[in-house]
This record gives C-alpha cells, sequence and structure tokens, in this order.
C-alpha cells in the first residue's frame, strides 16, 4: 500500500478509536459505558453510510467528490476517483486529437475515401476529394445509398461481390468523363467498407502516349526496313565472293529487326484493343496448321506430335490466339537440341475449361527465372535467344492475348529435361466442336 494511502488509513482507524474511547468515557462518567460505546459506534457508522451516499450521488450525478482535502480514507477515495477522472479526460482528449488528425489527413487526401456500412450499404462519410471526384456533397449524401449516390457507376454489381469484390478499373467519373478513375473496396470491419478512388488520368495519359510512341517508332522502322530488305534480296546471288558472309549476316540482322519491329507492333495492337473478338476458333485445323510451322521450322531435326483431346473449340481471337501458340511452339523448336521431342496437346480441363499445352524436351529454366520470363526482353541467355532468331518479346505477347482471353500461362520447367507451357482457358472460352451434320461434342 502507498505511503499515501496508509497515512490515510491509520488517520481513519485513530479517528474513530479515539471517537470510541470519548463514548466510552462519557458512558462510564454516566455509569453505563456499554450503552456510551455503542452509542458512539452507532453515530460513527451512521457518519459513514452518509459520505458514502454524498459520494455516490456526486458520483451519479458525475460531479467532483469532496475535495480531496481530507486527510482519511474518504479523501484518499476522492483523490483517487478525481486521479481516475483526471486520466480519463487525458486519454479522451489525446484520442479526440488524433481522431481530428486522421479525419484532417483523410479529408486532404487527394483519393476519395468512403466509409460504407456494410449491410445497408449507406454511405456514412466521405471526404472532400469525393466531391471532386464522384460528385458527393454534404449533408444532401450522407446516409445515401452508395448505389443511388454514384448512380452512373456500375456500383450494385461490383459490390454484390464484397470482399471477393475485384477493383475497378479505368471507370468514367460521374463528374466528368474525361476524368478515369480505379475504385478498389476494402472490408476493415464486420460492419464498415472503405471505398478509394483514384484518379488515374494522368497515368492513363502516360501510359497512352507512351503506347503510341512504341506504335509509331515500329510503324515508322517498317518502311525503311523493307526498303532495305528489297536491296538485300536483288543483291542475293550477285555479291561478290569475299562479300557473301557480310551480306548474309546484314540479311540475318535485318531479318531479326524486321521480326522485332512485328512483335512490337502485335504487342501494342494486343494493348490497344481491351476486348477481343469473340469468334469461333475452329481447333483441329489451328492445330493443324501449329504443327505444320513447327515441323518447318524444325526442318525434321525434331519429333513433333500432337494430340487433340477436347472435343471443343475455343472463343475469342484466332489471329491473336494463333500468334500466341506458335510462340511457344517456336520457343519448343528453338530451345530444344536436334534429336528432342515436342508435343502440341489440346485437352479438357478439370474445371471444364481447356488447356493447351506445349511440352518439349529442351534446355529447360532455372526455376528462378520462371516468375520473370514474361517479362518484355527478358532472357535466360540473351545469345541463345538471338542466335535461334528470338526477340524476347515472344512470351510477352503470349501472356497478353492469355489476359485478354481470360486465361493464364502456366509455366513448369526442369533444366537439362525440358519445360511445359501452358494455357489455361475458363468454361465459357469453350464451344462445343461443329461437325458436318451440324454441332457435336462436349462443351462449355
Ligand atoms: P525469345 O524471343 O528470347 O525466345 P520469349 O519471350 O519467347 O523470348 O522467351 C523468353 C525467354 O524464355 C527465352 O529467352 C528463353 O530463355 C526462355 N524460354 C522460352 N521458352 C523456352 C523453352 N521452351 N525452353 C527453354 N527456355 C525457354
Amino acid at each position: 500500500m502507498p505511503d499515501l494511502l496508509r497515512a490515510a488509513w491509520t488517520t481513519t482507524l485513530l479517528r474513530l478509536l479515539a471517537w470510541l474511547a470519548l463514548g466510552l468515557a462519557l458512558g462510564l462518567a454516566v455509569g453505563r459505558p456499554w450503552a456510551g460505546l455503542a452509542l458512539a459506534a452507532l453515530v460513527a457508522l451512521g457518519w459513514q453510510a452518509r459520505t458514502l451516499r454524498g459520494v455516490l450521488r456526486r458520483l451519479d450525478a458525475r460531479q467532483r467528490v469532496t475535495p480531496p482535502s481530507r486527510r482519511d480514507a474518504w479523501g484518499a477515495l476522492a483523490s483517487l476517483i478525481d486521479r481516475g477522472h483526471a486520466e480519463t479526460r487525458a486519454r479522451r482528449r489525446r484520442l479526440l486529437g488524433l481522431l481530428r488528425a486522421y479525419r484532417t489527413a483523410a479529408a486532404t487526401l487527394p483519393d476519395a475515401i468512403l466509409v460504407v456500412e456494410r449491410n445497408s450499404q449507406r454511405l456514412v462519410w466521405f471526404n472532400e476529394a469525393s466531391t471532386r471526384l464522384l460528385g458527393l456533397h454534404y449533408p444532401r449524401d450522407r446516409d445515401a445509398p452508395l448505389a443511388k449516390a454514384l448512380a452512373p457507376l456500375p456500383m450494385a454489381r461490383w459490390l454484390a461481390g464484397g470482399r471477393n469484390a475485384e477493383p475497378l478499373r479505368d471507370v468514367a467519373s460521374p463528374v466528368d468523363p474525361a476524368l478515369r478513375l480505379d475504385l478498389r473496396l476494402l472490408p476493415y470491419s464486420d460492419d464498415l467498407w472503405l471505398l478509394l478512388a483514384r484518379d488515374v488520368s494522368r497515368l492513363l495519359h502516360l501510359e497512352h502516349m507512351r503506347r503510341d510512341f512504341v506504335a509509331n517508332v515500329s510503324h515508322e522502322l517498317r518502311t525503311p526496313l523493307t526498303v532495305i530488305h528489297g536491296y538485300l534480296e536483288l543483291l542475293d546471288g550477285q555479291e561478290p565472293a569475299e562479300s557473301a558472309p557480310l551480306l548474309a549476316e546484314m540479311r540475318r540482322q535485318s531479318e531479326r529487326m524486321t521480326r522485332l519491329v512485328e512483335d512490337l507492333m502485335t504487342l501494342s495492337r494486343l494493348e490497344g484493343n481491351e476486348q477481343p473478338p469473340d469468334e469461333r476458333v475452329p481447333m483441329p485445323s489451328l492445330l493443324a496448321h501449329l504443327i505444320r510451322e513447327a515441323e518447318a521450322l524444325s526442318a525434321g531435326r525434331h519429333r513433333i506430335r500432337e494430340e487433340d483431346a477436347a472435343a471443343f473449340d475455343l472463343r475469342g481471337a484466332a489471329r491473336d490466339l494463333h500468334s500466341a501458340f506458335s510462340n511457344l511452339l517456336s520457343n519448343a523448336v528453338r530451345y530444344t537440341p536436334e534429336g528432342g521431342e515436342i508435343l502440341l496437346r489440346f485437352a479438357r480441363n478439370a474445371d471444364g475449361g481447356a488447356e493447351l499445352s506445349v511440352r518439349d524436351t529442351g534446355t529447360g529454366i532455372p526455376a528462378e527465372h520462371l516468375p520473370r520470363l514474361t517479362e518484355r526482353f527478358y532472357r535466360v541467355s540473351t545469345s541463345r535467344s538471338r542466335d535461334t532468331g528470338g526477340t524476347g518479346l515472344g512470351l510477352a505477347i503470349v501472356k497478353h492475348v492469355l489476359g485478354q482471353h481470360g486465361a493464364c500461362l502456366v509455366i513448369e520447367s526442369t533444366p537439362g529435361v525440358g519445360s511445359v507451357f501452358t494455357c489455361r482457358f475458363p468454361p465459357e472460352r469453350t464451344l462445343p466442336r461443329e461437325t458436318a451434320s451440324g454441332t457435336a461434342g462436349a462443351g462449355a
């Protein structure tokens, strides 16, 4: 027990004892000591009860309890209660200060921040940027249903996704269609959601500029390259013997540049169109075409096989899918030493979708390179890629095409054993195959 409390407790006991002794003395004086003691005890009890009632009343009325000038246990109790109150007040002030600071910070953020009540999907709070980016106004939109307050945006469908809702990318702001927004939903408690809207107009503008720049440069390079290529063709067979190796190298390099320009243009085109055409891609003819191309590239150096085990076609952009699959096959040919095997397989997968895989018994890829393989110009071995006529853009094209078709690329590889590149398509990208007598076979 701290000194202050011990002293208060001693004072209280001494006073009580003195009071009882006084009662006893007065009792003795009138010849009735027990009566005197009992009376003094009763008075002491009554006084304690009255003081306790006073303390309880003041606590109930949220008033300060007796000034802590008394030195007995009641004084100590009063000062303890007073200290507790002072601490609570200080804590509340600190919390309020923090809350105000957070609110001010949230209010001045350039991104729109909205707090949404999860069950009713009503707006609880929003910051100033929400007015600029989403057209919300206090007090009009406070408590308004979110779907109504942001009516032009596809809110209802998006909110239905709840915790799993994918971010909404590049949507037009209800205030100004030129303002492009990214929306994210963060369920941060059981009852509340945080909705973040970010102005990405500038980013998108820069992205467009980058894309246009690459597309324009590639386009501009195409004409001079065609001319150079043409002249080199003209010289074919007419050059003096000593300059033959020189011209052969020039031809190889100009062909490489042409392939590079073509791949860059393909990538720009793919980046430009978000939604691929939704046409039927007949797989038997596509697979046969791919095999013919691979055989031509291999020139008899590999054993190339085809396995068509899915009785359906794909839905999407035939030209882009052909370009993606042919990149995988040309990689398999280029990175598999002579005598190796290549298997092109189209099959149904477990979730009802389809998968096209290219398996080779080639050089394989060390695991640490796999995550970065689809980046532009990423190569495991630059010299081997160049020697075999690679541009470093093949897998970037594959990734883009698959992304547009809602598909994904899975790469498995063991160095020295071989690789499998698998394109997985969801069920909605498959169609029952058409036969001569009509539609047949399994499908989505
Ligand atoms: P490149 O034109 O260089 O082949 P890609 O984007 O098609 O560019 O491939 C990127 C890199 O991935 C290649 O440089 C190569 O190192 C590796 N790679 C791709 N496919 C295979 C494969 N079937 N076997 C071994 N390595 C591969």
